[in-house]
């Protein structure tokens, strides 16, 4: 008999019709279908779910499910989520590691070039030059370096910026400088202190929540800036528009019709470009919406791509339908909690 695997997405997140369509084109040789379409006595048959943003309960309907295979990278929306027992594979997909790695790019060669600088000085009126920096002198440092991480950080290194990178656990990676947590490995200061732009790459757990607060702005050069392209609860949104507005002198400075090298109008955290927050949509009337110092994006540098993703968790599923078997990178730790 066909397998019979549901498609479960939670009814506030809308139908994903594209995913589906993927989904059943990539496996014709399973009975993929949305959660809602079977006939509650067929539930029980069900031992593999595809989860894309599933809400309280809809997990718990399936009584025999054994393994979860997520549509997303991040699992802290499923993991609360998921009856007990059942294991979860996350979408590991060389597509959405390449789309974040550009992203990554597009955003450091907006800050490395100073773009958010020469945007409010032309909405101010003024011809203002600023010392260039060499790439290679520009010092990024990556936090995660996992799957998407290494991607990004690989980009960087040969686009030739000075690139670290800091995980859990060590890492070697050509070009790079790793650091990792614990007594020998420098910890995530080395690398704030040392860090011209810093990445967020780190998946949402009870470690990394917080994780970027007024300590770690602190230990950040003057004149750094953030990107966090994780998930929202790792900056603490407080910490960080105090950061962002910390030295600021209002009304200042950057007039005169050539300065050449300039270093006026500096915040503590010059920009900060933010494509995750807390709660989303990032609510109407958030400072972040009008600071004049954040660029927010809607949740957009990595995308999961119908098209691969289908394929992948389609293989996925096949597999630990046959012999339980996953891929090593795919399997989450429930108790590491990514
Ligand atoms: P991953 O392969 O699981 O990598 C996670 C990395 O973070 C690993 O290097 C891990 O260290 C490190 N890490 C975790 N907890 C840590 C801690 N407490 N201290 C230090 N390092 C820690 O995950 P991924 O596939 O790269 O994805 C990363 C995250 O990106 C996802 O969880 C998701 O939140 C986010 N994401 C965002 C978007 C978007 O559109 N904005 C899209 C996709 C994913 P070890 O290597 O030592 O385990």
């Amino acid at each position: 008999m066909t397998p019979l695997v549901p498609f479960v997405r939670s009814p506030d997140n809308g139908p994903n019709a594209a995913l589906v369509d993927a989904l059943c084109r990539a496996a014709p040789d399973l009975d993929v279908r949305v959660l809602g379409e079977i006939a509650p006595e067929r539930l029980h048959e069900v031992t593999v779910a595809i989860a894309d943003g599933p809400s309280e309960g809809q997990l718990a309907r399936l009584p025999n499910l054994r393994l979860v295979q997520s549509t997303w990278a991040g699992v802290e929306a499923i993991l609360p989520v998921l009856p007990a027992g059942v294991e979860v594979a996350r979408m590991v997909d060389p597509r959405l590691a390449e789309t974040m790695a550009e992203a990554v790019l597009a955003w450091t060669l907006h800050l490395h070039r100073d773009m958010p600088r020469y945007a409010r000085q032309q909405r101010n009126g003024q011809w203002i030059v600023h010392e260039l920096v060499h790439a290679s002198h520009r010092r990024v440092g990556v936090l995660g370096l996992g799957v998407l991480g290494r991607a990004a950080v690989e980009t960087l290194r040969d686009h030739g910026f000075d690139v670290t990178g800091w995980s859990r656990s060590p890492k070697s990676i050509d070009g790079v400088e790793c650091f990792h947590d614990g007594l020998d490995g420098g910890g995530v200061d080395a690398l704030l202190r040392r860090s011209d732009i810093v990445v967020n790459l780190l998946p949402h757990t009870e470690a990394t929540t917080g994780l970027l607060g007024a300590a770690a702005f602190a230990q950040m050069p003057t004149g750094s800036s953030l990107i966090n392209f994780g998930r929202g609860p790792t900056v603490d949104d407080e910490a960080l528009l105090a950061a962002l507005d910390d030295g600021t002198t209002s009304g200042a400075s950057d007039t005169g019709s050539r300065v050449t090298g300039a270093r006026l109008d500096r915040a503590h955290l010059e920009h900060a470009v933010l494509d995750v927050f807390v709660t989303e949509p990032l609510p109407e009337g958030h400072p972040y919406w009008s600071h004049p110092r954040v660029t927010v994006l809607p949740h957009v540098s990595g995308p999961t791509s119908a098209e691969t993703a289908a394929v992948i968790a389609a293989a996925n599923v096949r597999a630990f339908l046959v012999d339980g078997t996953l891929p090593a990178d795919a399997l989450v730790d429930r108790t590491r909690g990514y």
